[in-house]
């Protein structure tokens, strides 16, 4: 039986309609993210307190193999859990609470601790798509999973839990409470239009021309009509692939391309290691047909005026509505119009 103290359990906000996800047995996990960033020349390519460096051992007790591409495993400290309860004990309306099951990975993009993906080249980031869509794959394939979340939080300041380059896997048995708002407009506007939201959305961004950043054959990069914060960005698929591993050879080369572009240019913009939380939204793997589903992926940076002056969600934000100061066409200017060669090899 579900151990609301004990086990990951999910909970219904009766104000808003929404629901959010509780790890309680999650507080043991190791922390390395209060390590400031240390300036790119100076770190090491190799960190013997790193624990997801090639051959360190991790706060859980298991060792990293010496690998020289990618690597994964799964998440000594994961915010869910294979084998719990799924009932719901609670039956009053306003105390509604679920057990959620799910898998979380931890995926090690590069053997080279002192890399980040904007210093690395198109070429050092396909592998990293190919985990991606082989995770999606495997994961996925569970039973018990309806829907595979690939993120990315990096720099300190975004709360990473090591400066290594990595990316996350969290997947669920239900659909996480973003991908569920745009599940439905999804498929309400298919149903309406015959077309994918983000087809129209994209071809009316190419006619207007003021929002997008960086285009090749297979994506456009953009910052959003919507953009919340400063330079927030939308990755779009040109073809409405449903899931990253839907994308053949050339796509993936194509979002190496399109990644590094972009990651450079955000460096670039204030000469620093730009801090963001980027993620993908592919379409569910609960075995349903889901036409509407438009691969994309989004890019939260909090920077706002300086390596240090950053955006914050808070008080009018929390309260009523996100509000922005520059537009989404000036941001999508100032990204625009910045060398795609890293400042640090400039
Ligand atoms: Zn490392
Ligand atoms: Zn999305």
């Amino acid at each position: 039986m579900l151990n609301p103290s004990e086990h990951p359990h999910r909970r219904y906000n009766p104000l808003t309609g929404e629901w959010m996800l509780v790890s309680p047995h999650r507080a043991k996990r190791p922390w390395q993210g209060q390590v400031e960033d240390t300036p790119p020349d100076t770190r090491p390519a190799h960190d013997p307190t790193c624990y997801l460096c090639p051959g360190n051992k991790r706060a859980g007790g298991n060792a990293n193999p010496h690998y020289s591409g990618t690597f994964v495993f799964d998440n000594d400290f994961p915010a869910l859990l294979t084998d719990t309860p799924t009932d719901e004990p609670e039956t009053h309306p306003l105390f509604r609470i679920q057990g959620e099951r799910g898998i979380c990975r931890v995926l090690c993009y590069n053997p080279r601790h002192d890399l980040t993906v904007a210093e690395m080249d198109a070429a050092d980031i396909r592998p990293i798509i190919d985990m991606w869509a082989e995770q999606t794959l495997d994961v996925g394939s569970r039973d018990f999973i309806g829907y595979v979340q690939i993120f990315e939080n990096r720099g300190a300041m975004m709360g990473h839990s090591s400066p290594h380059p990595h990316g996350q896997l969290w997947s669920t048995s239900r659909l996480p409470r973003e991908v569920d708002k745009e599940l439905i407009a999804q498929r309400d506007y298919f149903a309406a239009h015959g077309v994918t939201l983000l087809a129209d959305y994209l071809a009316e961004e190419q006619r207007r021309n003021e929002r997008i950043v960086y285009a090749n054959t297979y994506w456009t990069v953009l910052v959003p009509f919507w953009a919340i914060w400063p330079f927030e960005v939308l990755l779009v698929s040109n073809r409405p692939a449903r899931s990253i591993p839907n994308l053949d050879d050339a796509e993936r080369d194509a979002l190496s391309d399109a990644l590094h572009h972009l990651t450079v240019r955000y460096d670039n913009l204030f000469r620093t290691s730009f801090p963001y939380s980027m993620g993908f939204h592919q379409q569910p793997t609960d075995g349903g047909d889901y036409p509407f589903w438009h691969l994309h992926a989004h890019f939260y940076p909090p920077l706002l005026r300086s390596a240090t002056v950053r955006k914050f969600m808070v008080g009018y934000e929390l309260l009523g509505t996100p509000q922005r100061d520059i537009t989404a066409e000036q941001a999508a200017a100032r990204l625009r119009d910045l060398p795609d060669i890293h400042y640090t090899k400039a």
